[in-house]
């Protein structure tokens, strides 16, 4: 296929506002895609160049990208910086400055694909340089309308609003036939084992639905997450789970997969599927030799903790591990932290989704030998309330959050990237006026006044609705930020402003400022409410209302490992709203007995 006509289909899917046409839109360019083109136009339409797990970053700085489109027109860069400025978007000047007498040569979807993919692995001395040229050699082959996409793309700014779900809906509308929910599902499963849309897309070009059930997890590839649900109260969750539950402490830190390869070599992942390899090089150096065999994937949560007493440390101690690059020797000292197990995913050859839990656990307890940085989740296996609440108060007094119960039951299956009853998370918040923290995304920001002035002062915040796959508002936030924080968060937020309202984002306010969803904060409150001004499942309590937050503040915790998606959804906030009206209406009591 030729570049141009991708570049021509972006430009319409920009333009369409509904979801269905969107997806008919992308159903169609797929349909036109040879499979060798498949997995690269995949990646590029979501702005990558391959899937996040392997972590190539295509996203070179707004300076590199100016030198390449002025290198690529010979203009000067002060011209072009003027330009952009103006219009506001690189990408639009890239393609306007282009000479009319430039003649554009033809380009493949292939090639560009592997020249971005070239550039996005160039390191060392003069690489800047380096990627500069390939992209202005690039520019210079390309027409108006790719030069746009192209300098959109290496700017790592394409806001095309394609995301993961969309192509797996336009997926489904090829392959589903008239069972578009069914084929849905397969492709999301598959997807949520590989976390490639890529494979996913080539396997069914190759071979359809039938040839998704050779997906498998696979060392290397990131299973997405297993979720958990919440429940009011411990009865309740026995009740979910008929009388017998297996409880485990609620560690608060980060959540890490790790994949121990038959000769040891292990890489990390995160939830939001980032290799974190590099930045735990202790963990990596205690996984080898913690398993009686490999290979073996297994899930569990990294926290910090003091070596000398074995106690574990707040969770906030660890945010500062991530992301470093420099100084690792010197965090791995400041803050020690060690990965406590409670799940695995393969052993050897042998998958272990569709093992139930109890299985599981005890092939997990087989394998690993606990010492200083690898350990096991504290557990037990409770059958009734007082059990249930000791063991919950031990987790509390040993610095857990909670608990999370698992489901013992034969059909307690690991079901990547989903949150079901399975498991079930019941913390301290649990036990105040709103159930639970709330994860919630910046959607807008609004100045700050007084000592706050020069920052942003308050932010709009929004849910996730996974269904519509748009950002409805929740609150607006202003309480709880100390400077350091709103300084931090003025400065991530200038990156990602955007002149006008996302496409995705569903709001009545108009903050100063809109950015693209992406920064997620943790909030407490006091309840959920109807509101008529937010938008969290509107109509879907009363007509015209939505669900906001009452006097929402930041608890401090901004929550880098989650992406936008991943924060609260729609569907939670109803529930977290229904937990709440059965807290305050609680069952009338029983009739006295008759004198
Ligand atoms: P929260 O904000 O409550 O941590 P979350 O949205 O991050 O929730 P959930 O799936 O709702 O994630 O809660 C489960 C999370 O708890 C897991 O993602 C994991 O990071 C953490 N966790 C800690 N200990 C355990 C455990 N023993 N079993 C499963 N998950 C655990």
């Amino acid at each position: 296929m030729r570049y141009s006509e991708l570049a021509e289909t972006c430009q319409r899917i920009g333009a369409i506002s509904k979801r269905l046409e969107a997806r008919a839109v992308l159903a169609d360019l797929i349909r036109a895609l040879s499979p060798e083109e498949i997995a690269p136009t995949l990646y590029m339409l979501q702005g990558q160049v391959r899937p996040d797990y392997e972590g190539v970053e295509l996203g070179a700085g707004e300076a590199l990208a100016v030198k390449a489109v002025a290198q690529a027109w010979g203009l000067p860069e002060e011209e072009v910086k003027r330009q952009a400025q103006a219009s506001g978007d690189l990408g639009t000047t890239a393609g306007d400055l282009r000479p009319s007498s430039a003649v554009s040569e033809p380009l493949s979807v292939l090639e560009v694909y592997e020249e971005l993919l070239r550039v996005a692995r160039m390191s060392g001395t003069g690489s800047q340089e380096q990627k500069t040229s390939a992209i202005a050699q690039l520019l210079r082959r390309a027409n108006p309308l790719e030069a746009q996409l192209l300098t959109r793309l290496v700017l790592g700014k394409l806001r095309l609003g394609v995301k993961e779900m969309s192509l797996i809906d336009a997926f489904a509308v090829i392959y589903g036939g008239e069972d578009f929910k069914g084929a849905k599902a397969r492709i999301e499963t598959a997807f949520n084992v590989t976390s490639d849309l890529g494979e996913v897309g080539v396997r069914l070009a190759r071979g359809g639905l039938p040839a998704l059930e050779e997906t498998t997890v696979t060392l290397g590839k990131p299973v997405r997450a297993m979720l958990a649900e919440r429940e009011a109260t411990l009865a309740k969750v026995l009740e979910r789970m008929e009388g017998t539950a297996a409880l485990e402490y609620k560690y608060d830190g980060l959540r890490l997969q790790a994949h121990v390869g038959p000769q040891g070599s292990p890489q990390l992942f995160s939830r939001r599927l980032e290799n974190l390899t590099e930045q735990f090089p202790e963990i990596c150096a205690a996984l080898p030799s913690a398993f009686r065999r490999r290979p073996v994937i297994v899930d569990g949560e990294c926290v910090p903790f003091d070596p000398d007493t074995g106690e574990l440390r707040p969770f906030q101690e660890i945010s500062r591990r991530r992301g470093r690059k420099y100084d690792l020797e010197k965090m791995m000292e400041d803050v020690p932290v060690k990965l406590v197990l409670f799940d695995i995913l393969l052993e050897g050859a042998r998958p272990c989704l569709t093992m139930p839990y109890a299985q599981r656990r005890a092939l997990l307890e087989e394998l690993v030998i606990p010492g200083e940085r690898i350990g096991l989740s504290n557990r037990e296996v409770v059958r009734d309330v007082t059990q249930a609440e000791t063991f919950f108060d031990r987790a509390l007094a040993d610095g857990c959050e909670g608990v999370v119960a698992k489901s013992v039951a034969e059909g307690s299956v690991y079901k990547p990237g989903g949150r079901g009853f399975w498991w079930i998370k019941y913390k301290r918040e649990y036990t105040q006026e709103l159930a639970d923290t709330v994860d919630a995304v910046i959607v807008g920001a609004f100045h700050g006044r007084g000592k706050r002035a020069g920052w942003f002062g308050a932010f709009l915040m929004a849910v996730y609705d996974p269904v519509e796959e748009t950002f409805p508002t929740l609150c607006k936030v202003g309480t709880g930020f100390d400077e350091a924080s709103l300084q931090e968060l003025t400065e991530l937020l200038h990156q990602s402003k955007v002149t006008v309202k996302p496409e995705c984002v569903e709001s009545s306010l108009e903050p100063d400022v809109w950015v693209e969803p992406s920064v997620v904060l943790e909030l407490t409150g006091a309840e959920l409410s109807l509101s008529p001004v937010h938008f969290a499942a509107r109509n879907r309590l009363r007509k015209d209302c939505g669900l906001a937050l009452r006097f929402p503040r930041f608890s401090g915790r901004r929550r880098t490992e989650k992406a936008a998606e991943d924060c609260t959804t729609v569907e939670e906030i109803v529930r977290l709203y229904e937990t709440q009206v059965r807290k305050e209406s609680p069952e009338p009591a029983p009739d006295p007995p008759a004198p």
